[in-house]
């Protein structure tokens, strides 16, 4: 099979060789956690190891890691009106997200539907933070929920301000921080988020694996989602993922160690990317990039009038580039993206946004190749364009 270049790090990325290793040195182990035996011992340290490394990566103690099935699952878990903390044992009425969240917040966890509000975000893509402070007052208790960074354009969010808002009107701050980990600098308290979520297989671990992240040892939630032996500290029943878990810890070290490296090298084949379209259509329109607005290092959403999304994906899948359409969606159907139509974009550029993801793997070549599919494309568009102006 010809060599393929994989540009789609934001849906998952590869795994790292550091978890493989771990995730199969797990398998071959045969005990169960829980069991008090030598091999359930042994398969007990290996969660506590991983338990440590991903504590480590985001500057949070170890205890207050808290394994899930995924990402989505950390964020279902977290929003819920049954959030307690040493001084506050009410249920909070509100949650508050951005326009722009994963759809795994946006469904609100377990809020009732009238109980959700959306915060507008500006045509950078930011979180409108006065539309926040006028909002956060007006509701006793608010919980609020805040992307660290965006999976379509890569737009770095306002977290440590927005944090400063949510807790001087008493309220707590969950933050999604799937896509940012890893690249950017993400440690809790510099954030000043209460709740944390990450998922191994954005980092380099394995699908499936995720995990909540709590800041302070107060937070407690007294209705778990899933109930049943008491594991992770009777948060999630249901023996553990042991070789994900062991296998996210080792991706953890591995991408805390060589985060600025690697981000880095995205950056500078990130810019190579952009300047390279633009130097092929002038008109292409690349979100959220402009002086002042901080995007990931290795994340371009672009779009250009005339083009279809879903052919543009399928067009470079054929030359050999994966890319895709915004968020992957299990349906596997392009629906317009409610980030940019929650950034005031419209019509054809909507219709027409493409995500290119680079991670620690991509080479300059993958750049090139991306770039000549680029030319075919751009020109089979312009050919048609004036097929249909004729
Ligand atoms: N949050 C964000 C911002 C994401 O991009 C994703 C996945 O794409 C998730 C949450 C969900 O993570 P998982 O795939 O582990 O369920």
């Amino acid at each position: 099979m010809a060599v393929r270049s994989y540009l789609d790090w934001n849906a998952t990325a590869a795994m790292r060789e550091e978890a493989k290793a771990a995730f199969a040195a797990a398998v071959s182990l045969a005990g169960n956690p829980s069991s008090v035996h030598a091999e359930g011992r042994a398969a007990r340290a290996l969660i506590e190891t991983a338990r440590e490394q991903v504590a480590a990566l985001v500057g949070a103690l170890p205890g207050n890691v808290f394994f899930t099935s995924s990402g989505t699952e950390a964020n279902m878990l977290a929003l819920t009106p049954a959030i307690e903390t040493a001084d506050e044992k009410r249920l909070r009425a509100r949650l508050m997200l951005s326009a722009i969240e994963h759809a795994s917040v946006r469904a609100g966890g377990r809020f009732p539907r009238d109980a959700i509000e959306e915060l507008p975000v500006g045509s950078d893509g930011r979180l409108d933070l006065a539309a926040l402070a006028a909002a956060v007052p007006k509701t006793p208790r608010p919980l609020v929920s805040l992307m660290l960074a965006n999976n379509e354009t890569g737009v770095i969010q306002p977290v440590d301000e927005a944090a400063a808002i949510v807790h001087s009107a008493g309220g707590l701050l969950h933050v999604d921080a799937v896509q940012a980990v890893g690249r950017i600098a993400c440690d809790l308290a510099t954030l000043g988020a209460d709740l944390l979520t990450l998922s191994a297989h954005k980092i380099g671990g394995a699908k499936g694996v995720g995990a909540l992240i709590r800041a302070r040892e107060d937070i407690h939630f007294p209705e778990p989602l899933i109930r049943g032996g008491g594991q992770e500290r009777g948060l999630r029943g249901g023996t553990e993922n042991v070789a994900g878990i062991a296998a996210f810890g080792a991706a953890a070290a591995a991408a805390g160690e060589r985060r600025e490296s690697e981000a880095g090298h995205m950056a500078m084949l990130r810019d190579e990317l952009e300047t390279g379209l633009l130097a092929v259509t002038p008109s292409a329109v690349i979100f959220g990039r402009g002086a002042g607005i901080e995007r990931l290092p290795n994340t371009t959403l672009f779009s250009l009038s005339g083009m279809k999304a879903e052919t543009a994906v399928i067009a470079f899948d054929l030359e050999g580039v994966a890319v895709s359409s915004g968020a992957a969606c299990s349906s596997g159907k392009v629906q317009p993206s409610h980030v940019l139509a929650a950034m005031g974009v419209v019509g054809p550029l909507l219709r027409g946004a493409v995500r290119v993801s680079l991670g620690w793997d991509t080479a300059e070549t993958d750049v090139e190749k991306f770039l000549a599919a680029w030319r075919k494309l751009a020109t089979a568009l312009s050919k048609d364009q004036r097929g249909i102006a004729a």
